[in-house]
């Protein structure tokens, strides 16, 4: 099903490049800028199974989107002038913000390198277990698990009612199969010590990205809130730097609405990003803590499909041609 979906939105992709709409929609619902997504960015593994490849783009690919901006004079600008260009409303250029969830190492090793070489700064989201060496990446346990239904079981996994049960079932699983579950934190996600020399970098902003990378939505209100606010402190005092910036773990509908956006605001964030597909709009302005992305897919890396993201023509068909999604 999976495999048919990709193909169903590639085609749509090629269909708007070919066509030109993304050309006579860009003055519509290109917006004001976009924040892109990304998770992680490395060259491409030769592994036959890869249920999580839409979570990572190659070094070039990232390369040509930077590339493609600066060809439409397009701003690269960090969070925080994402957040002041929204609130004393300075259109006059468009800009585009990159954002990376989760702070995994090749985020240092592959996607800094890239952006340096284009003077371009990056958010990198920290989940403070991650840092820690002892959160879980359940998603990469169940990649290791190698098992042949990944897409059913995800899906059932998502639907659980709570991360507990989600936790326990990926537990199980990897105790059958001798998989280490907080090793892969350790080898994937960059350390305290190895984010504040990350951190010291003039182009990188670190932002939260919770304690435990859980889905809020699922937690009551006042764990919601501690690991909202918690992990904002954690990363400030490791990493002694003021941490201003939010992006939700999962970031969709169910992980993220009204209560999470409020919550956000209440620990004291300037933005919060989610992993809703949109552009940003001067009406984003009225919603900083419920920002919608556009996410860089490692399914469609096909250089083709830059001008239809920066154009805003695929999330607005995506959306419905509707311009705001914070509801
Ligand atoms: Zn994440």
């Amino acid at each position: 099903m999976k495999l048919l979906r990709n193909t169903v939105i590639r085609a749509g992709l090629e269909a708007l490049y070919f066509s030109g709409a993304h050309y006579l929609l860009r003055p519509i619902f290109a917006g004001v800028g976009t924040i892109f997504m990304l998770h992680h960015v490395r060259p491409s593994s030769q592994a036959q199974f890869q249920p999580n490849r839409h979570l990572e783009v190659e070094p070039e690919f990232l390369r040509a989107m930077l590339a493609h901006l600066r060809h439409l004079d397009v701003d690269i600008v960090t969070m925080d002038e994402v957040h002041d260009r929204l609130s004393q409303r300075h259109f006059a250029r468009r800009f585009a913000c990159f954002t990376l969830d989760d702070g995994y190492r090749d985020n240092r090793d592959f996607a800094l390198p890239v952006m340096r070489d284009f003077d371009a700064p990056l958010t990198v989201y920290v989940a403070s277990d991650f840092a820690e060496g002892t959160g879980r990446l359940w998603w990469v346990a169940l990649e290791m698990v190698k098992l042949a239904t990944f897409d059913r079981l995800h899906d059932w996994l998502r639907l659980l009612p709570g991360d507990h049960d989600m936790q326990r079932e990926i537990s199980a699983l990897c105790a059958r199969h001798e998989v280490d579950e907080t090793g892969i934190a350790r080898d994937l996600c960059m350390s305290w010590d190895e984010l504040k020399a990350f951190a010291d970098d003039p182009l990188v902003t670190i932002g939260a990205h919770t304690i435990t990378h859980c889905n809020l939505a699922k937690q009551t209100e006042a764990t919601a809130a501690f690991e909202l606010a918690s992990s904002r402190a954690r990363i400030e005092a490791a990493l002694q730097r003021p941490v201003l910036h939010l992006a939700y773990p999962y970031g969709d509908r169910i992980a993220a609405g009204v209560r999470e956006f409020k919550l956000a605001q209440a620990a004291g964030f300037k933005t919060a990003v989610t992993t809703r597909p949109g552009m940003i709009f001067p009406e984003s302005a009225g919603h900083l803590t419920a920002l919608q992305r556009v996410s860089l897919n490692g399914n469609y890396q096909d250089a083709r499909i830059l001008p239809v993201l920066t154009s805003g023509a695929a999330t607005a068909v995506w959306n419905g041609f509707r311009r705001i999604d914070a509801a």
